[in-house]
């Protein structure tokens, strides 16, 4: 294995849209152009958001984008193996505990409003007696496993946007690891996976910067140095919200349906990498020529309807 090396890590919770594919695109040229290994993972323990069949679908569409990768995909639900013993080791270290507190009591006990509405802070009131003693770990229904959060910041270091300071303790409290799915929640199933696959460099959108320093908690308590971040800004709609179902279909097979061919996707994602100083058709071998990361921008983008238009033709 080379001692560099990257993913590209889709979740089937739907088809490929425009943000993602931009930092797919990315992903891979700066892995091909430096020669590093490229691995590609399937990210299918996300619960109900997980569309059966996209998975593999979305692995099709990146390749007619021109994109490959190295090896196997891997598919996360192919072996819980892995998060099992995981969770074994952070359980018998103290480290993650049971929970079955709903989300209202969580909310309840919350000391201020947190403004990601996915997420309410864990209090750490809220942590049972026995919180932070060895236990086994079994999984039982209705209830999930929370990672002790010690307080104090975390310093995360991003090779594009630099260094960000983040107190998990108070942003997000004692976080999931477990889901009440029996499945490993998002969190814990990365940092296994990258850990496993010896991920040297993540790159990513920088709507997960916060995650990284979650999962540097965990890196810590497994003994491991975590991997080096990148966290690309966003694509978004003119509304300045994450682009998303609300802007319409973005998605690229419906942009292929209509006859879009794949070079003025790559054309457009390039444009957006400020690899182009215009949209125009380009394939992916040709991006990996003009390549160079000191071009990305460093604010988000907005997806205009002229990029629409665009893909239209
Ligand atoms: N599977 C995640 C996503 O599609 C990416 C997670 C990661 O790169 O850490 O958003």
């Amino acid at each position: 294995m080379s001692a560099t090396c990257s993913r590209l890590a889709p979740s089937p919770t739907g088809a490929l849209h425009l943000g993602n594919a931009r930092t797919f695109l990315w992903n891979w040229a700066l892995a091909r152009t430096r020669g590093w290994q490229l691995l590609m993972r399937i990210e299918d323990f996300d619960g109900p958001r997980i569309q059966p069949g996209t998975g593999m679908a979305a692995l099709e569409t990146l390749q007619w984008l021109g994109l490959d990768w190295d090896g196997e995909p891997m598919v996360q639900s192919s072996d819980r193996g892995p998060y099992l013993d995981a969770m074994e080791r952070l359980a018998r270290e103290g480290l993650v505990y049971p929970c079955s507190l709903s989300r209202r009591d969580i909310a309840s006990a919350a000391s201020a409003p947190h403004e990601d509405e996915h997420e309410t802070c864990f209090s750490a009131s809220l942590r049972p007696q026995d919180a932070g003693e060895s236990q086994p770990f079994q999984s039982t229904p209705g209830v999930h496993w929370r990672f002790l959060v010690s307080p104090g910041p975390e310093l995360v270091v991003d090779e594009l946007s630099g260094k960000h300071e983040f107190r998990p303790s108070e942003a997000c409290g004692d976080f999931v690891a477990w889901t009440v799915r029996d499945e490993p929640a998002y969190q814990l199933a990365v940092v296994v996976d990258d850990l496993r696959q010896e991920v040297s460099d993540v790159i990513r959108g920088n709507d997960l910067l916060s995650s990284a320093a979650r999962q540097q908690l965990i890196y810590q308590t497994l003994g491991a140095t975590p991997p080096r971040w990148w966290h690309l800004p966003l694509v978004r709609g003119t509304d300045g919200r994450r682009l998303a179902k609300r802007h319409g279909d973005t998605r690229l097979d419906s942009y292929r349906k209509l006859g879009t061919p794949s070079d003025r996707i790559v054309g457009l994602l390039a444009y957006w990498c400020g690899l182009l100083p215009e949209r125009q058709s380009l394939q992916a071998q040709d991006v990996l020529t003009l390549f160079d990361m000191s071009t990305l921008p460093k604010d988000d983008i907005v997806f205009t309807p002229e990029d629409d238009s665009w893909l239209r033709g």
